[in-house]
């Protein structure tokens, strides 16, 4: 039977991207699977033709036909106005779950050498602040809403246990800041704990992100799999990657419902574009994680200990400790090519199973509450009065209203009842107003209060504190 040809939209990248997407290619080419490339562009080049997005509808177009990519690192404009071309294809393709793994490789030398890392983070890619919900408040203070919903969290999570079963892991952490962001990071943490029950195979354990940091520094090798929310994973997967040996080496896979997008965890380096000396390891091993993906295990593994023969025989590339001069990007994915076959004596490949597809949601996922109340509202508001003038303000604006003035806070502390605090005031207020005798706020009585402010006070936002089933759907700010 003729082999079906697999199509892949190939997105060479900014920086660096072009020369390690070029290297890949050759090296998932010379395999001799059947695969088609369709090349198509995203990031800085686009954001030149005055596409805000950095992704075109031609590349688009591609995505949904072939539903597989291997990127490049695109470029991030900063600042105002271009969005991350990333973020883009993250959140058009939901491609809510990016898988991480490191391990320790033969012939790249860190301080961590001989402790045989394996580490996959599994990190939450489409919610949590890296949505930019973002608003300048007032002129001087700017804000960021981090979003997280239970099905994101129970996405997530059942991919981390997935992927640990595929890949016959042991262990599953939970790496949040749920001390702190009780709601929010503590969503995840909940929902962990309830899907860890139907996984008893396999070790499952809940760690505050700070201490994971410095556990992760201390004592890797405890970890096996990590699932952590957007953020989090995003600076902990950097940091794994330097445990073996750093950006050059850490492969990325964004894993949606029906599109799945290979690349690098590395940027695109402008510094060493260009040069033909950027190490293509991450993104190659990128290539056959994409490999894997699309069924063609055996090819996977021969491109994996073609690296790692390469990196066996004493390869260096510049990002690599040691003497002499570094090989350059053509010589090294040549060398790689010429392994293809061969089989490390020091590391062998994983017995990895296909992830099972997802389904693309359809509907519209809710949690139901049989109970609601609206106990009150916290409505931000600009103002160079101090505390205790605006309070008196406040207090006069809600006579007669069903509502009295609870608290104000600047900058997260409570700066009134105790208006004696010292704390360094910003023009930027919440205004805590609660029912009286501790009733359910109707939307009428929210816009009569909202339009007596706005007659003193500019608003810039409003958030109801709710109550579910009897729980506090909101965080009680410490007085
Ligand atoms: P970066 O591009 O990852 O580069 C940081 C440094 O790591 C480089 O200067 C280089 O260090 C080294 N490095 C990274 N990849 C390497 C490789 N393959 N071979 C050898 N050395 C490598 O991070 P950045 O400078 O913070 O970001 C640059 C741009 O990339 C930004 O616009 C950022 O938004 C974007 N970015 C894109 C992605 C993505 O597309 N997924 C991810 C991260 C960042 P030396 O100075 O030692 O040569």
């Amino acid at each position: 039977m003729t082999p079906v040809t697999k199509k892949i939209t190939v997105i060479p990248g900014d920086g660096i991207g072009p020369e390690v997407v070029d290297a890949a290619l050759k090296i998932i080419s010379a395999t001799g699977i059947p695969l088609e490339f369709e090349r198509h562009d995203a990031g800085a080049s686009v954001f030149e033709r005055g596409i805000a997005s950095g992704v075109p509808k031609e590349t688009i177009d591609s995505i949904e036909r072939t539903r597989v990519v291997l990127k490049g690192p695109l470029a991030t404009p900063l600042g105002h106005g271009n969005k991350s071309a990333n973020v883009t294809l993250r959140t058009l393709f939901e491609t809510f779950g990016n898988i991480r793994p490191v391990r320790e490789l033969p012939g790249v030398k860190t301080p961590y050498s001989g402790r045989n890392l394996d580490i996959v983070v599994v990190r939450e890619n489409i919610e949590d602040l890296y949505a930019g919900i973002e608003y300048m408040q007032t002129p001087g203070v700017a804000e960021s809403l981090k979003i997280v919903s239970r099905e994101g969290c129970e996405k997530i999570v059942r991919l981390a246990f997935a992927f640990a079963v595929a890949e016959g892991r042991k262990r599953v952490h939970c790496a949040t800041k749920s001390n702190i962001m009780k709601l929010t990071e503590g969503l995840l943490q909940h929902t962990f704990e309830d899907v860890a029950k139907e996984f008893p195979a396999i070790e499952s354990k809940h760690i505050l992100i700070d201490n994971c940091a410095h556990q992760l520094v201390m004592r890797p090798e405890q970890f096996d799999v990590i699932v952590t929310t957007n953020m989090n994973g995003d600076i902990l997967s950097d940091l794994t990657s330097g445990l073996t040996g750093g950006l050059g080496f850490a492969p990325a896979a964004n894993i949606g419902n029906d599109v799945a997008i290979f690349e690098a965890v590395h940027g695109s380096a402008p510094d060493i574009a260009g040069q033909n000396k950027a190490n293509p390891t991450a993104l190659v091993l990128s290539a056959a994680m994409m490999l894997r993906h699309i069924g063609e295990g055996s090819a996977a593994n021969d491109v994996e200990q073609a690296i790692l023969v390469t990196l066996e025989n004493g390869i260096r590339m510049g990002d690599m400790q040691g003497e002499g001069s570094p090989a350059s990007t053509t010589q090294f994915t040549e060398t790689v090519i010429s392994n293809l076959g061969k089989r490390s004596k020091m590391s062998a490949s994983r017995e990895y199973k296909t992830l099972a597809p997802r389904n693309r949601d359809r509907k519209v996922s809710t949690v139901a509450a049989e109970k609601r109340r609206v106990l009150g509202v916290d409505v931000y508001v600009e103002s160079v009065d101090r505390p205790a003038a605006l309070a008196q303000s406040l207090q006069v604006i809600t006579a007669g209203l069903p509502v009295k003035l609870e608290l104000i806070a600047n900058r997260g502390s409570s700066v009134f009842p105790n208006t004696e605090r010292r704390v360094s005031l910003v023009d930027h207020y919440r205004c805590r107003f609660v029912c009286d005798g501790g009733g359910d706020l109707k939307d009428s009585e929210v816009l009569t209060l909202l339009g007596r402010i706005g007659e003193f006070h500019p608003w810039m936002h409003v958030e109801k504190l709710q109550q579910f089933d009897g729980t506090d759907a909101f965080t009680r700010t410490q007085i």
